[in-house]
């Protein structure tokens, strides 16, 4: 049913809700597994002086249903070409107004106003939000797996890595994949001072706005350590927020940063760009493998820049 409720915000059926709703239910029974034609509720009877509108709305629903069947079908084939047990599930609507985020308890540094460090987006929807780190593989695979899945996913980058093949992360962006900062080297940040933090933070915000034309809005601390230094430094040079993590995906298995050890609605899941030599799989595995946990614990995926 949620795709009905998602039918219903749609400005093109405002005022024939009802009748939208009952005929999309019909059309999608069919390819969903619904009611059977029997027991479908009949559309709503329109008020006098709606019926051209009504057949408008039936025939824009038509191809509306057509597309979703379409998208549904794709997904399945992609899912069965990838090796994945299921599907992935479609995103939700993301919210109109993005969710004021704040830095999680206990991840405080003194100094006000400066970018909140979090690990889960608040949100109700059941999505998570994947993160790949650092750079070193560059497995083409990878973007075509995504891109055929259609799952999101946010890239933090360091430098020292992603200069040995801009271009790989250019086809990554140039598939929607936003591109953030994870520093020139990787070092540990907290041993450095505040104008080595600043060269760190402030150079990779302008190697990735001069390399890939945007410069991004968010920063994850290698290790995810970081201090008030860090903080105000990438404050000064444009960072809005420094994400880290809920979870971490490796190819064999999960590791949670929670007690619960489980997905919660707006966990941020990490992994990173490695092949068979740094741990047991290539990406796709990896991908397989954390989709495995995401989906059967019924969320889906999520773009984290529409949220943060
Ligand atoms: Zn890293």
């Amino acid at each position: 049913m949620q795709l009905v409720r998602q039918k219903e915000q749609k400005p093109l059926f405002r005022g024939v809700r009802a009748v939208g709703a009952a005929l999309l239910v019909g059309a999608l029974g069919a390819a969903c597994a619904g009611p059977a034609a029997e027991e479908r509720p009949a559309p709503a009877k329109p008020a006098a002086g709606q019926q051209p509108r009504v057949e408008g709305a039936a025939g824009a629903l038509d191809a509306y249903v057509d597309r979703v069947r379409k998208a549904r079908a794709a997904r399945v084939a992609a899912a069965k070409k990838w090796g994945l047990a299921q599907p992935p599930l479609e995103a939700p609507e993301p919210p109109r107004v993005k969710p004021r985020i704040t830095t999680r308890k206990g991840f405080e540094t003194k100094g006000a106003g400066l970018p909140p460090v979090f690990t889960t987006v608040p949100t109700k929807q059941k999505v998570v939000f994947l993160t790949i780190d650092d750079g070193a593989e560059k497995d083409p695979e990878l973007l075509r797996m995504m891109s055929e899945l259609k799952i999101p996913y946010s890239a933090f980058l360091s430098d020292y890595l992603v200069k040995e093949d801009y271009g790989y992360f250019k086809k990554m962006q140039d598939a929607g994949v936003s591109l953030h900062n994870h520093t020139l080297t990787h070092p540990y940040l907290p041993g450095l001072d505040y104008d080595d933090q600043k060269r760190q933070i402030c150079g990779m915000q302008d190697i990735i706005q001069k390399r890939f034309g945007k410069r991004p809005e968010l920063l994850r601390p290698p290790y995810g350590n970081y201090n008030q230094d860090t903080l105000r430094a990438a404050k000064s040079c444009g960072v809005k927020a420094v994400p880290l993590w809920a979870a971490e995906a490796f190819p064999d298995h999960m590791e949670w940063r929670e007690w619960d050890r489980d997905l919660h609605p707006g966990d941020i899941i990490l992994t990173h760009f490695r092949g068979k030599e740094d741990w047991k799989g290539s990406m796709p595995d990896m991908i397989r493998r954390v989709m495995k946990t995401v989906t059967s614990k019924g969320y889906a995926v999520a773009k984290l820049e529409d949220y943060v």
